[in-house]
């Protein structure tokens, strides 16, 4: 059989694959939103037999000989793309062993219901034993992927192929000092913007909430909007869904939600059809989506243009809601406000709660840091990062679900994110010249269009870094960000 026949084989293997793993996504969005609250014991056992059938194929030993068999010099720039992705996929899933991967789900499964019990209990010591059991698998986990390298490294490879701890440590120790000396500037400035007041209807924040998913073009034909306790994207390609969140008193969290997972979205939608379920036909790492959704919702949506259009759509939805106007109500939307909670935090704040989860987390995977000294270290780490006192651990290191699940590796994908969105963001004022008279109409189409031609369309083609340089035309680094958040928080704050 020739090359190019071997290759076929392969690839109509993988659609398949790709297929059944769309199929186990839409359980776990049916599970979140629409589930009759009964059925969870069944369906842990319907989503458990289907990542099983999803193990065996991607560990599936004809994967190696197909691709021994190929010869990429024989196929075009998305075909050896394929082949990259599906070598590094199929070496994953086969240098960890069956025993370890079960054992791992079988005790973050376990974790996770403790930790919510323990934060309930504000009792750190008892989700320890558990956590000590999870970070002691990651290792065991990270060992068999690391090749005697960095042991952290090996399971940030699983959301941001080609990224190194180093990299991130030289990265985040640019930002953080810059980041700290920004926030405290503004909690000391004599003008104060106003928090947002009042009650607001829900089904009118979900009725403004979609009109503005269409004006970021989120493609309801290949979509839907439901609402889930936590906000979430799922799916590529022809059916790619969305949940948001109403509270009375914050539209902003419905909103920006909103705002943010049209991002996520609006990559998946727009990635290249011809690269529909195949390895290129998703988002190509954690860190370049969330650079989607962080562009979308902070540089676009919270932007001074935009924010002018938001107001008066506002106006017309609530009627008169106390912020008088446009320029107040700019400020009121970029509020730095100190508090514990990261998923609350605001954009000069938000990523000074990555960086100290990052150094804790390696410090757990390399052993430097014992489970029991956790909230001591994060408690220290927060009062000189954030100037607080953590008073409860609610408040402190158990408010995030990821160690529980072992999801090590994952936290600076955000940062990244946010430090990407900067460098693009950069680059696509300097291509649309006109980009905030746009936005000022509430017309995102030159900027939204700008990003799929540049980034969204490409999926999967190039690395992940090399898909933002591509896109930029220039090599992503965290001055882009730095300069876009002193430049727009000092004018708020008249500094
Ligand atoms: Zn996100």
């Amino acid at each position: 059989m020739s090359g190019t026949n071997v290759y076929d084989e392969l690839m109509a293997f993988q659609r398949d694959t790709e297929a059944l793993a769309q199929v186990a996504g839409r359980l776990g969005w049916d599970q979140e939103t629409v589930m009759p609250r009964g059925a969870a014991p069944q369906r842990s056992e319907e989503i458990g037999a289907m990542e099983a059938v999803l193990h065996a194929r991607r560990t599936d030993p004809r994967i190696g000989e197909w691709l021994e068999k190929i010869d990429p010099e024989s196929l075009d720039e998305a075909g050896r793309a394929n082949l990259r992705l599906i070598r590094r996929s199929y070496r994953r899933h086969t240098r960890v062993p069956g025993a370890l991967a079960a054992e791992i789900a079988r005790v973050t499964s376990l974790a996770q219901g403790i930790w919510a019990q323990a934060r309930a209990a504000e009792d750190f010591s008892v989700f320890a034993p558990i956590l000590e059991q999870v970070v002691a698998l990651k290792r065991e986990e990270a060992a068999a992927l690391a090749d005697g390298g960095d042991l952290y490294d090996a399971l940030l490879d699983d959301y941001e192929p080609g990224m190194t701890a180093a990299e991130l440590e030289r990265m985040f120790a640019a930002l953080r000092p810059r980041l700290v000396a920004l926030r405290e500037r503004l909690l000391g400035a004599a003008r104060q913007p106003a928090p947002l007041c009042g009650e607001f209807a829900e089904e009118k924040q979900m009725a403004l909430s979609r009109e503005l998913a269409r004006a970021f073009g989120y493609d309801f034909d290949h979509g839907r909007i439901d609402k889930a306790v936590h906000p979430f994207s799922s799916g590529s390609g022809l059916d790619v869904r969305i949940t948001t969140r109403t509270a009375p008193r914050d539209p902003f969290n419905c909103i920006y939600s909103t705002i943010h997972e049209v991002g996520h979205a609006a990559y998946e939608q727009n990635i290249d059809r011809a690269f529909l379920l195949s390895p290129l036909g998703q988002g190509v790492s954690m860190g370049v989506h969330e650079s989607q959704s962080r562009i979308y919702e902070n540089q676009i949506g919270r932007s001074r243009p935009f924010t002018a259009f938001l107001f008066a759509r506002m106006r017309d939805t609530f009627g008169d809601f106390g912020v008088p106007d446009a320029e107040a109500f700019f400020g009121t939307v970029n509020r730095v406000h100190p508090g514990f909670i990261r998923t609350e935090a605001d954009e000069v704040h938000y990523n000074l709660h990555i960086l100290m989860r990052f150094d804790l987390e390696r410090a757990l995977i390399s052993g430097d840091l014992p489970v029991a000294d956790l909230p001591g270290a994060w408690n220290d780490r927060f009062a000189a990062d954030f100037g607080m006192t953590v008073d409860r651990p609610s408040n402190g290191c158990l408010q995030d679900v990821h160690w529980s699940v072992g999801l090590f590796g994952y936290f600076p994908t955000y940062t990244l994110g946010n430090v990407y969105a900067g460098c693009l963001y950069k680059a696509m004022r300097e291509a649309v010249a006109d980009l905030d008279a746009q936005l000022v109409r509430g017309d995102t189409t030159a900027a939204t269009g700008w990003l799929r031609e540049r980034l969204q369309r490409h999926g999967g083609l190039r690395e992940p870094r090399e898909t933002v340089a591509h896109a930029c035309g220039f090599a992503p680094s965290e001055g882009p960000l730095l300069d876009y958040l002193e430049e727009k928080f000092t004018a708020i704050y008249g500094l």
